[in-house]
């Protein structure tokens, strides 16, 4: 078996849909599970949405109309036949979201998230389903809920192996072309959770796991893993191959474009995952597999904007113990920053985090009772592995150092 996994660009408009089948058609799709995201940018005007049902009811059904525009517009591409059983089908959905907002008594805005915002996956694997079956694809829809189990913390839930694998080996029926969600999974109550923004690669990974499978594809607008983030650095090479851990350490300091959870498990059953073009799908891509050195070996440049860097020293110059530390850290995991990087002398102690939740205000508020506080706000966190000098040099070149931190093969800078 093999997985596929198409994202929200690959599948942008009709033209993207259209390009996904003939991706199955020109690399095969026997035995084959395809994991898809929700389409374009859908997710964010999803998370607008939620935004409006807590703080803008008024706003609340123009935020859905945009949602139901776009994907209209596909479907009228895609769709000669406009009696066709998708549009009943997506008109369901939607109908089905606006009920929950309807009835929803709720006021935990992660729970209520989470119910709604997977309706982005929910149709674009019924459109692209009805689709492939329209031109010939036979294939079959599966609600990825079924499947996939986790606990309920919603926004970033936890996967129960056990559950999910026992799902997947009693009820999938691996011969046939499977199109399923990405992001999207179930807590024990049949609550919709999901694996945090950008988790249907990890989705991929998941089901490979279970499966058992020979080779995950991530299908993406780059022609694999380059050495940097085309968007933000010029001249980025393909990476040909590179091994499970390299990818992981990528990942982790935030290359975007293999979520951070996805290898792990690929990497305990050894399957090979491959990154390759959606716009170029016989071209070899990137392979992650064991072991392989980094081919060619060359820095490897990975940025995350909008970080917070906060500096905090003792009010009287005491030192900054393992007391303290434990309490900082006690903090940032309350307030569930994603930590960075962190650096620490006698009486100082800095951290640059992820404020992925907001609460930095809160955060900062509680420091402020027991340490002296600096916190730039929207810094950007460098971070160079396998670097030189001349890689270090350029990329300083006209910032401002907050904070340096070399390890072996790894260098990390905080600019402002
Ligand atoms: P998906 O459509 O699957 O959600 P993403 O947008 O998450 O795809 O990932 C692809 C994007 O990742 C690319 O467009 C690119 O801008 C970004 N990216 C970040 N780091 C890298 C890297 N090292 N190599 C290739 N692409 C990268
Ligand atoms: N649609 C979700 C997101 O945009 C999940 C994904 O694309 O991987 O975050
Ligand atoms: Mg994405």
């Amino acid at each position: 078996m093999q997985v596929y996994k198409f994202g929200g660009a690959s599948v942008k408009d009709a033209e993207g849909v259209k390009n996904l089948a003939a991706v199955l058609k020109t690399t095969g799709y026997d035995k084959t599970l395809v994991v898809v995201s929700a389409m374009g940018k859908t997710t964010n005007r999803m998370e607008l949405v939620i935004k409006n049902y807590f703080e803008n009811k008024g706003e609340l059904q123009s935020a859905i109309f945009e949602v139901i525009k776009c994907h209209n517009d596909i479907l009228l591409d895609l769709f000669e036949n406009k009696r066709h059983q998708v549009f009943a089908d997506v008109k369901l959905l939607f109908d089905e979201l606006n009920l929950f907002f309807k009835s929803n008594k709720s006021p935990d805005y992660n729970f209520v998230y989470d119910q709604t915002i997977g309706f982005g996956e929910l149709i674009s694997t019924k459109i692209i389903s009805h689709y492939l079956n329209e031109i010939g694809l036979k294939n079959s829809w599966i609600d990825v809920r079924e499947f996939i189990k986790t606990d309920n913390y919603y926004r970033r839930s936890n996967v129960n192996w056990d559950v999910t694998q026992e799902n997947i080996t009693s009820k999938l029926n691996g011969s046939i072309l499977n199109i399923t969600q990405g992001f999207l999974a179930s807590d024990a109550n049949n609550f919709t959770t999901t694996l945090g923004r950008e988790g249907s690669d990890y989705t991929a990974a998941i089901f490979a796991y279970c499966l058992s499978a020979n080779s995950v594809t991530i299908w993406k607008d780059v022609p694999g893993v380059l050495n940097a983030d085309p968007r933000y650095f010029e001249n980025a090479q393909l990476l040909h191959q590179i091994s499970y851990r390299e990818a992981i350490e990528l990942a982790f300091y935030g290359a975007s474009v293999i979520h951070p959870k996805t290898v792990q498990p690929l990497q305990r059953k050894e399957i090979p995952l491959y990154v390759k073009s959606f716009l170029n799908p016989t071209a070899d891509g990137t392979c992650v597999s064991k072991g392989k050195a980094l081919d060619p070996e060359i820095p490897c440049f990975i940025v995350k904007k909008k970080q917070i860097l906060i500096s905090l020293s003792s009010l009287d110059f005491s030192y900054i113990m393992e007391e303290n530390i434990s309490e900082i850290f006690s903090l940032l995991h309350l307030y569930k920053m994603k930590v960075d990087v962190i650096q620490n002398s006698a009486i100082s102690f800095s951290v640059c985090v992820d404020n992925l939740y907001n609460n930095l205000a809160k955060l900062l508020q509680h420091l402020k009772a027991k340490f002296n506080v600096t916190c730039y706000d929207n810094v950007s966190l460098y971070t160079i592995r396998h670097y030189n000098d001349v890689a270090v040099k350029e990329l300083e070149k006209d910032k401002t150092v907050l904070l340096k931190q070399l390890t072996q093969g790894t260098v990390q800078i905080v600019t402002q």
